[in-house]
């Protein structure tokens, strides 16, 4: 039974209306996540607790928000936890009074940041009690962590964490807790040192979160007419707060919207916005051109070249086009005409590394072009023989604070669609219009910007051309896009059926590459001895928020890379791996150095195939504890632009495996693979 539905009781007697959140009352809640793997008792535990938030302190719920999904702001305002093991080691050595190398001791033999704070604080005799922490607070204390930069800033991370510890777990301090019987218990200490290391593992994904927040607000909000929502009621709610939030992720924007307008006014009051980045839509990888005839049987489709550089969001919005930028991000460029963002396929702000294209931009948008969204391609361009150059190129320029002036790898944004135009969404509309109206908007300026070539075919021989031709100039090979009816809009943070990718490379190989992360390496061999010679990677599994071990790698590095790796990869060695590393616990498949999670590279394999020695997808493929591996992998490139997050997932690896048996053993067709 759905518990959101059912009991009326006060679980949190202390906390009056008006009151800040009790942190220990969002603690309570974790813990009873924790405690289950039910996925209906998660989402009811969540939703309760939001609604009681509704009930007694409205104005709190955005910071209750932000930390149930572990994230202190919106993607784009880059702020970021994910603090490094020494740093918390010593605030809480620092802040309970007990020597470094206890807590070391501790996290060797217990293995969980968490719960050697949670130990830490309940060993501590305290004189006084210290004021309980608020949601408020903790959200306030964490993002001041976040954000501390410059001179001496690891000392001041330092004291901001001792801070938030000395007053965590008043209530238990000194009494010493039980470590096996408190494992899930709602320790103070424990989540906000998870919450510091960027991983609260309590089976609680996002859109969980997300929908028990839609459920609570329509709960909340019948419950003032003495109505109870029935299940359509809370399906409505929950439908439109997913489809608002796909076009506008930003909960700084949308939690104050819904408190104000209601949950069902939310559409009207909340769209998509120049200032705040769009998950982006991805493509699914296809092996053939006849594969995707297959696919796209009976439809019109296009094929586009599939430029080989970084996704690029670029918002703009006119100074006169009465209308402002929903939120600015950071860097946002301003000139004369107006003002302007770029952002990552990750929704991070690239403005810095783009002032040159800032610049130009206006520039290229043609009379009456007052606001839009364009994505895009950003790659290296050739000045000199005026072509496209490899993504190797686009690697070698600076990340942060370029100036215009001493910028040597030029860039030509190659614009493939557009989600916004002069004040209006698109992303319901075919690609067929919008490109008509991306075509109409803007001006071609060779080297600086075009629209993406592309053909509108059905033929095997032409798309064979077009693939041919697409990789002579530099590109990776083919986009196929659906191009009329809703199966062509655009579906922002999907990885749609609708968009597909042909590589010119892996037409013979299993499908795509992977990306995945580093958390192991041995040490070299022979000329490698003062480098690591192999690592240990990973895939990630959202679901259980666990780095599940897929290979070991040792192909592909140049020296130089190898010294440039080790130096990167020295800086984050852990002692022991993380609780949430899922290996093998074999003595002899142990790499010599663990590493935090921090890292995402680029890797081939010739296919895939069954080991026990890795923990990859292991419950999806349930071959008695086996796990997916690579074959022969083989080092691309590292993919700055991805957190380890956004590594593939256990269940694309688990798909690509099944596919690749559907081959061998003429089997069905796979599972899906969307957000
Ligand atoms: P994925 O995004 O699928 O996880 P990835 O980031 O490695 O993987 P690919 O799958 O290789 O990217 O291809 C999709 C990417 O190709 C897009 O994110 C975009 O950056 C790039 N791209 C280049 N040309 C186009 C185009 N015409 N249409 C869409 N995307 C394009």
């Amino acid at each position: 039974k759905d518990a959101s539905q059912g009991t009326t009781k006060d679980p949190y007697p202390d906390w009056k209306p008006g009151e800040p959140v009790p942190y220990a009352a969002l603690c309570t809640t974790f813990s009873k996540i924790e405690m289950t793997t039910k996925r209906l008792e998660i989402s009811a535990h969540c939703s309760l607790f939001l609604r009681q938030v509704l009930r007694l302190t409205p104005q709190e719920l955005l910071p209750t928000v932000l930390l149930m999904i572990n994230k202190l702001a919106a993607d784009y305002a880059g702020i970021e936890l994910g603090i490094g093991e020494s740093l918390i080691m010593k605030a809480i050595s620092e802040s309970t009074g007990r020597s470094l190398q206890h807590i070391k001791n501790d996290q060797k033999e217990i293995g969980d940041l968490g719960l050697v704070a949670a130990k830490s604080r309940s060993k501590q005799p305290t004189m006084f009690k210290p004021k309980p922490l608020t949601v408020a607070g903790v959200h306030k204390g964490l993002m001041a962590i976040a954000t501390i930069e410059g001179q001496g800033a690891q000392g001041r991370k330092v004291d901001g964490i001792k801070k938030l510890l000395s007053a965590a777990d008043a209530h238990n301090a000194g009494k010493g807790i039980d470590i096996e019987k408190d494992k899930g218990g709602p320790s103070e200490a424990k989540y906000i040192v998870r919450t510091l290391e960027g991983k609260l593992r309590l089976g609680l994904a996002e859109r969980t979160v997300v929908v028990a927040l839609a459920h609570a607000l329509r709960f909340h909000e019948m419950a003032q007419d003495g109505k109870t929502p029935s299940t359509s009621d809370l399906l409505e709610a929950e439908t439109t707060l997913k489809s608002v939030y796909s076009e506008l992720p930003s909960y700084e924007v949308i939690v104050p919207a819904m408190l104000e307008h209601g949950i069902l006014k939310l559409k009207e009051n909340c769209q998509l916005q120049p200032g705040v980045p769009l998950k982006p839509m991805l493509a699914k990888p296809t092996k053939s051109i006849t594969e995707v005839l297959d696919r796209f049987e009976g439809k019109d489709f296009t094929c586009e070249y599939k430029y080989d550089g970084e996704r690029a969001q670029i918002h703009f919005v006119a100074h006169d086009a009465a209308l402002e930028m929903a939120t600015e991000a950071p860097a946002a460029g301003k000139s004369d005409k107006g003002v302007s963002n770029i952002f990552s396929r990750n929704s991070e702000d690239l403005s810095k590394k783009y002032p040159d294209v800032l610049a130009k931009l206006p520039t290229w948008v043609k009379e009456g072009t007052k606001s839009f969204v364009l994505d895009c391609e950003s790659v290296a361009w050739d000045i000199v023989e005026k072509k496209v150059l490899p993504f190797q190129q686009l690697q070698t320029r600076k990340r942060k604070d370029v100036k215009a002036e001493e910028i040597t790898v030029k860039v030509c944004i190659f614009a493939f669609d557009i989600l916004y135009l002069n004040g209006e969404a698109l992303v319901k509309m075919s690609l067929r219009e919008r490109r008509e109206l991306l075509l109409g908007a803007f001006n071609e300026v060779e080297g600086e910007f075009a629209i993406a070539q592309y053909g509108n075919t059905n033929d095997l021989d032409e798309i064979q051309i077009l693939l041919d031709d697409s990789v002579k100039s530099g590109c990776e090979g083919l986009m196929v896009k659906m191009l009329d009816g809703p199966g062509s809009y655009y579906e922002p943070s999907k990885r749609s059926q609708n968009w597909l990718k042909v590589k010119k490379d892996y037409l013979a190989g299993v499908g795509d590459s992977l990306d995945l992360v580093v958390l192991g390496a041995y040490y070299g061999k022979g000329k490698r001895t003062s480098w690591y010679g192999a690592f240990l990677l990973a895939c990630y599994n959202p679901a259980t928020e666990k780095y599940e071990t897929i290979c070991n790698i040792g192909t592909g590095f140049s020296e130089a890379i190898l010294e440039t790796l080790h130096n990167q990869l020295s800086e984050i060695v852990i002692d022991r791996p993380k609780p949430f590393y899922s290996h093998s616990s074999g003595n002899k498949d142990q790499p010599d150095v663990w590493f935090e999670p921090r890292y995402v590279w680029e890797v081939k394999t010739a296919d895939l195939t069954l080991s026990p020695r890795y923990k990859a997808a292991a419950d999806e493929v349930a071959s008695g504890g086996k796990g997916i591996s690579l074959r022969f992998p083989r080092f691309i490139k590292g993919r700055e632009d991805k957190k380890p997050e956004m590594a593939s997932t256990s269940r694309m690896i688990a798909e690509m495996y099944s596919k690749q048996e559907s081959v061998t053993k003429n089997k069905g067709p796979s599972v899906d693979d969307d957000f």
